[in-house]
């Protein structure tokens, strides 16, 4: 990820301590991942983003498409997208 973008993406998660954000489902089916996925994540403080934001890049990183959201809606839109995209 270019390092302008890369800091964008640190800034989103930094602005949004103390509120909910939502990911889409990846391969692991252990119930945290369940659970987070359904209910959706509370950033509880700066360490927590941070946390957030290198397990996205992480996950993107070894070519696992994860990425968090403000909305619900726009996380089911993105895995939309990837299911599509799947499938072609
Ligand atoms: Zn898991």
């Amino acid at each position: 990820m270019p390092k302008i973008e890369n800091e964008k993406r640190r800034n989103w998660f930094l602005d949004r301590v103390g509120t909910m954000v939502y990911r889409n489902k990846t391969k692991c089916e252990c119930s945290l991942c369940n659970f987070f996925y359904s209910e959706g994540v509370l950033i509880l403080d700066h360490t927590h983003a941070m946390y957030l934001f290198d397990a996205e890049n992480a996950h993107n990183n070894e070519g696992i498409p994860f990425r968090y959201f403000e909305t619900i809606d726009e996380r089911d839109e993105y895995e939309n997208l990837l299911e599509r995209m799947n499938n072609q």
